[in-house]
């Protein structure tokens, strides 16, 4: 069958809207939100069916680092193409997702040497609990079931994963289908009181934390962190002192520490691992989105040594009982080893650092706006809160903004009140200027509408 070629944009719309049922997204809205028919990528840009361009500000949903159509990406997909497309990982193995476990796991300094592979982020936050969950029970500790994740957390939207996601609009709607967790406080640094340091909100969090691991560390399996930023909260930024403090109440109270680096991981908060920046390691790290360059669905669970070997025994029972078809699927493997080539060739986390003191610089005029509150930036993350008084307007506000944004040549997709930048490591100084004055002039009109 021929792929219809010239399709005009409003003929692609209206065939989209249906057949298509979107993702997150409340499909009336598109009676007066636009649908974007995109054609085609380059680099930072996506091109509409009608040739008009959109820079892609917020990397598809935090995932393409490297640019859309990436020719060295391409390179390798294309030459795995021809070799081997997929085989099944039961039984079976092969060299990209032997490479990569390799070469993540060099990446922890060994400490985390064991990965287990699946395909999306909410995927893999099903393993880590599983896995956390079956380590208890095979060690004699059964009663250590539950849960702990932390106000406004995010950890994916399948029903496993949604038990550890403190969203109040996914409780309201699926709380009675989901598990029990527990929820501490948050170190949201805009959370700080008189005189307090993002560090003393972390603590106080902690401390929160620590009062629950005294009442009820046996029956605590483990803690769900997003390192550093809750992205989908609103890109809540916090000092890594929490880490350190969580890793060591984890280490006192036997309770296993669970990173969630789907968003902040892969160079996002300036080091390959967010958990670096505070100098620990958790039990196990989730890894997604960026791991493939944003090309194929990937995710993937690493974890140690005394973990993997409580699963190691001739009985069935006793072993990881997971998988999914395509769990390590080759293709998907070798757009993340070309995408780990880059960083290497490329030495892209110490460009990252000059290159975001540019995007920062470059977005001044933005911290100093009268209606902009906690302007806040970490390694390749930019947020900011508009401050609206209207329930209304603030209510309609995300909308309003990337419906402005795209007349502006910007994919933005505000949270909430929060507009954030998560650009792909690629922007040129040209274009950097462009997505700095633009965002500028995007929220001015947004702000200044009734
Ligand atoms: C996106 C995300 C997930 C879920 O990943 P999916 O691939 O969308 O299932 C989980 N955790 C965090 C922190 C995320 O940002």
């Amino acid at each position: 069958m021929n792929t219809r070629l010239n399709t005009h944009a409003s003929e692609q719309i209206a065939r989209s809207l249906k057949s298509v049922w979107h993702p997150c997204t409340q499909m009336q809205h598109h009676e007066t939100v636009p649908l974007v028919p995109v054609a085609r990528g380059r680099g930072a840009w996506l091109y509409d069916v009608d040739g008009n361009r959109y820079l892609d500000a917020i990397s598809s949903w935090w995932v393409n680092l490297f640019g859309h159509a990436n020719p060295r990406i391409n390179a390798a997909l294309k030459e795995q193409l021809d070799t081997l497309e997929h085989a099944m990982l039961a039984g079976f193995t092969h060299e990209p997702v032997i490479a990569l476990s390799e070469q993540l796991s060099a990446r922890t300094n060994h400490v985390l040497g064991h990965c287990f592979y699946a395909s999306d982020g909410a995927s893999a936050t099903e393993i880590a609990l599983k896995m956390s969950f079956h380590y208890w029970r095979n060690t004699g500790r059964s009663d250590k079931r539950e849960f702990v994740c932390l106000k406004g957390s995010y950890h994916g939207e399948t029903v496993g994963a949604l038990a550890v996601t403190d969203v109040q609009l996914f409780r309201d709607a699926y709380g009675p289908m989901l598990q029990q967790a527990h929820v501490v406080a948050s170190p949201d640094a805009r959370d700080t009181r008189d005189g307090e340091t993002p560090a003393d909100v972390a603590r106080r969090a902690a401390k929160e934390f620590e009062a629950l691991l005294q009442q009820r560390s046996d029956r605590i399996a483990a803690i769900i962190v997003e390192p550093l930023v809750q992205c989908a909260a609103g890109m809540a930024m916090y000092d890594p002192v929490y880490l350190k403090e969580v890793r060591a109440l984890c280490d006192r109270f036997d309770v296993h520490l669970i990173a969630d680096e789907i968003a902040v991981g892969c160079g996002r908060t300036g080091t390959f691992f967010a958990c670096e920046q505070a100098r620990i390691w958790p039990d196990f790290v989730c890894l997604s989105k960026g791991i493939s360059g944003g090309y194929l669905p990937l995710s993937l669970v690493m974890t140690r040594d005394a973990i993997y070997e409580a699963f190691y025994d001739a009985d069935v029972r006793r072993g990881f009982l997971h998988s999914h078809s395509y769990t390590g699927n080759p293709l998907a493997c070798r757009a993340a080893l070309a995408t780990l080539a880059i960083f290497n060739e490329d030495d892209v986390l110490s460009r990252n650092r000059g290159r975001a003191a540019r995007i920062t610089e470059a977005l001044s005029p933005l911290a100093a706006h009268p209606k902009v509150k906690h302007f806040r930036q970490r390694g390749m993350i930019w947020a900011f809160d508009a401050q609206i008084d209207d329930a209304a307007a603030a209510a309609t506000f995300s909308r309003r903004f990337f419906t402005e944004a795209l007349k502006n040549e910007l994919l933005l997709r505000p949270i909430g009140r929060t507009v954030y930048l998560m650009p792909p490591y690629i922007l040129d100084d040209e274009e950097i200027a462009g997505l700095a004055a633009r965002t500028l002039a995007v929220f001015d009109k947004v702000i200044g509408e009734k």
